[in-house]
């Protein structure tokens, strides 16, 4: 990735970005800039701070190595804190009422196993049960969250009365709850309008206006409201969604197009855009991501005129992440078949996949030395990303790159999303310098 960025610090994560009059020292969270006479020796300043004549120039170089160093401590905070119990998530089997062009689930590796159903009442009531045992949960807020491989709102009568169960037992216990589901919105009114009144988020995934939703993905099924009109009656009956749109090959060109449909049709307030994962030989290959990125920036342009939110899920320099693993998250992914899993898109493969098990009324995690060792793995910086500037804020390319993988290509980063996210990251702190020129703050 020549030109982008440059690693200034032998061991702190610092970074270099040129400018036409500037250079621009990262640390995630921090930034300073340096003007002309400072310009392209980024990496004496830091190695050697003392030197600096100028105080207020050394001042800032100091201020930026300690965020450096806070970065460091924070981030092996994050990898020892012991893995606790913020989120449930009622993972859903494949069964899906769409046949989405790109849909992961028809990719077969061997790491994905065929899982139907939805995790039954007693299992789910077992796990509250156990987790609740602890009093360390009780004045923390769940957040629960329906989801799948498959789509969740195809399993009705288990999805409303898993909602009844869950919000009896944190009524009785005190305990608040979040509710959100991630649903292909092929729904019907009453579905819609219950979704509106029973969850505090309704995730809704569409890829774009109907002449392409309906081209990548199959039309809903006969009485189903479109998109638009679920969204309209999510908001009628004082609803929140947010909009999940998948972009392939065929459409990452098309980004502002899409962006103004989910805004100007939709009412879409916030939108999240996914490149397509594991789409095998359908896939992006590095090549594509400067066009992506073009296209996704414009697309952001016209959001943020429209006071839009609109976010790219691999890379959000605003926060401190690794990858998608639930582990990470605290996360506990019930599946059907009683596993607790540390992962959204595979269902089988390595044993660091499972958390722990639900079965004879019994949960049960794994030790906290094994889960420990799971959570290690799962925050590991692989070597390639040392020197990248998104070290601390990268899904690392999660899941077409996985730590757990046993297959070698899922072992290998991703070369279109390590540039992709590099291009992203590298943009934004430019902007962000921009800004600060405009208000004259630099050294
Ligand atoms: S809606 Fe999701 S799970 Fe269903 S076919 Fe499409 S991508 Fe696959
Ligand atoms: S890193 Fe692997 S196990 Fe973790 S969420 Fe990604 S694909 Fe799943
Ligand atoms: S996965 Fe790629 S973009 Fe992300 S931190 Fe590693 S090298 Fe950088």
């Amino acid at each position: 990735m020549k030109n982008l960025f440059s690693k200034v610090h032998d061991t702190l994560p610092v970074f270099g970005i040129e400018d036409e009059l500037y250079s621009v020292l990262y640390t995630p969270g921090y930034f300073i800039l340096l003007k002309n006479s400072y310009r392209a020796c980024g990496r004496q300043v830091c190695s050697a701070p003392e030197n600096i004549h100028d105080l207020s120039v050394r001042r800032s170089v100091n201020a930026l190595l300690e965020h450096a160093r806070q970065n460091q401590v924070e981030w092996s905070r994050m990898q020892q804190q012991p893995f606790s119990v913020e989120s449930l998530t009622i993972h859903a089997g494949d069964e899906c009422n769409f046949n989405c062009s790109y849909c992961y689930l028809k990719v077969s590796d061997g790491k994905k196993s065929k899982l139907s159903g939805f995790p039954a009442k007693d299992l789910i009531s077992t796990s509250l049960h156990s987790v609740y045992k602890n009093e360390q949960y009780f004045d923390k807020p769940l957040t629960v969250v329906y989801h799948g491989s498959g789509e969740p709102t195809l399993h009705w009568k288990e999805l409303t009365d898993t909602w009844n169960t869950i919000q009896d037992f944190a009524a009785r216990k005190g305990i608040r709850l979040f509710h959100y589901i991630a649903t292909n919105a092929s729904l019907n009114q009453m579905q819609a309008d219950w979704l509106a009144e029973h969850m505090n988020l309704v995730g809704i995934s569409c890829d774009g206006p109907p002449e392409l939703q309906n081209r990548l993905r199959s039309p809903a099924k006969p009485n189903a409201l479109s998109v638009e009109g679920v969204c309209r009656r999510i908001l009628e009956k004082g609803g929140r969604f947010d909009i999940r749109a998948t972009i392939t090959r065929e459409t990452m060109m098309l980004q502002p197009e899409i962006v103004e449909y989910l805004i100007g049709k939709c009412q879409a307030q916030n939108i999240r855009i996914e490149p397509v994962y594991l789409a095998g030989g359908a896939g992006f290959c590095e090549q594509d991501a400067d066009v992506f990125v073009r296209s996704y920036l414009l697309a952001g342009k016209y959001a943020q005129s429209k006071g839009v939110d609109i976010s790219c899920s691999g890379v959000r320099i605003e926060e401190m992440h690794g990858t998608f693993c639930d582990v990470l998250r605290n996360n506990l992914r019930l599946m059907p078949d009683g596993e607790v899993r540390n992962c959204f898109c595979y269902s089988s493969g390595s044993d660091d996949l499972s958390l722990g098990r639900v079965e004879d009324h019994r949960f049960s995690l794994k030790a906290t030395a094994a889960l420990e060792a799971i959570k290690n793995k799962a925050s590991m910086v692989p070597e390639e990303c040392t020197n990248c500037i998104n070290l601390y804020h990268c899904s690392r390319g999660c899941p077409d790159f996985c730590f757990f993988a046993d297959g070698k290509d899922h072992k290998r980063l991703n070369a279109f999303r390590c540039r992709l996210h590099q291009l992203l990251t590298v943009t934004w702190i430019k902007e962000l310098a921009h800004q600060k020129i405009v208000s004259h703050d630099s050294v």
